[in-house]
């Protein structure tokens, strides 16, 4: 269900109703990088899906409205059932999400019982209650690295993701064949033409990105690992190839450098804004903060079976749990 106004909202201060409703239901509102600047600026708190999970498991907020997209706030209301989880526009998805359906997600585990399910958090809750570790883009190398050398491994549903952990690690973990339409659609033509342009500008790359785009990187990392690196990179401009949203948190924290987004496949196409992320606003901000609709629903038993895998990760991302630590490698 999308939350759409019944009549335009003429004549409201968002931003003043927004923060009322906050301290009135006692809400936090997380954003992830990827959203429009106004909704970051408002947030009480922006970062990754590592942090933003880590956040929603801390607060002790009744009310979470979570400016990202659905998997995030169903994460959100799986690591905290209690509280209400609201997101501003239920039509909120995601194409790796959407890659990669529970039953043939669970087929495939069936074909390879020797293997766990290592899965990127870009999937529905169904999925992760089918996975054995959930990994983030920036958990993730942490976490493989605690795995054996010998341990067969699945890796879904992002195969950027995967094929770059295993060039890194060495691995060859079995990847489900899903992607980032908006990581996939960056121009490497482009890329090089804008590099020629601006030499000495180091390139950082999300490992969502397609490996034609990596292998041009000087930085490869989680868009928490990307803001890290621009604040510490020697120049005065950098090209990033990640959704170009983020650009916001450079320019707000370095605002004297120049942050080039990478270009799409006609050089100034759109193709790299998230399309799912964009659907969320102000406007439907404050309106799911007022009904609190629409809200996650997570039935208990799927939710306790997603939320082990999630547990594991946030204990193996903090380094508390050793190799062949795993538990069940069969998942369910
Ligand atoms: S940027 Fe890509 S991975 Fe992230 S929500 Fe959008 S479609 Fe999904």
């Amino acid at each position: 269900m999308t939350t759409q106004p019944d009549r335009p909202l003429s004549g409201i201060d968002l931003r003043e109703e927004i923060d009322r409703l906050r301290k009135e239901r006692n809400a936090v509102i997380l954003a992830h990088y990827y959203q429009k600047p106004e909704l970051q600026d408002l947030a009480d708190f922006v970062g990754d899906s590592l942090e933003l999970s880590r956040k929603a498991a801390e607060t002790d907020a009744d009310v979470i409205a979570f400016c990202g997209v659905k998997f995030m706030a169903d994460t959100a209301k799986i690591l905290s059932p209690e509280k209400i989880v609201v997101l501003p526009d239920m039509e909120a998805g995601c194409s790796l999400e959407d890659s990669c359906p529970p039953d043939k997600f669970r087929a495939f585990r069936e074909k390879h019982p020797d293997h766990i399910a290592l899965t990127y958090i870009n999937c529905s809750t169904e999925v992760k209650a089918l996975s054995d570790v959930i990994v983030t883009s920036s958990s993730a190398e942490t976490i493989l690295e605690q795995i054996p050398d010998d341990q067969p491994i699945i890796f879904g549903p992002d195969r950027h993701l995967g094929g770059y952990l295993n060039r890194k690690f060495n691995r060859d973990m079995l990847l489900w064949p899903g992607v980032c339409i908006v990581h996939e659609a960056f121009s490497e033509r482009e890329l090089m033409k804008l590099k020629a342009e601006h030499p000495d500008a180091p390139i950082a790359a999300h490992p969502e990105c397609p490996p034609h785009i990596i292998d041009h990187a000087d930085h490869v990392g989680s868009t928490s690992s990307i803001l890290q690196f621009a604040k510490t990179f020697q120049g005065d401009t950098l090209i990033v190839a990640t959704e170009p949203h983020i650009i916001h948190q450079m320019e707000k924290a370095l605002p004297e450098k120049t942050f080039l987004g990478a270009p799409g496949a006609d050089g100034n196409c759109n193709c790299n804004i998230c399309p799912y992320m964009a659907l969320n606003t102000m406007e439907k901000l404050y309106l799911c903060l007022r009904d609190l609709e629409p809200r996650i629903e997570i039935e208990e038993g799927l939710r306790i079976k997603a939320k082990a895998s999630l547990d594991k990760m946030l204990e193996m991302a903090s380094g508390t749990i050793g190799k062949g630590d795993l538990g069940d490698p069969t998942g369910d």
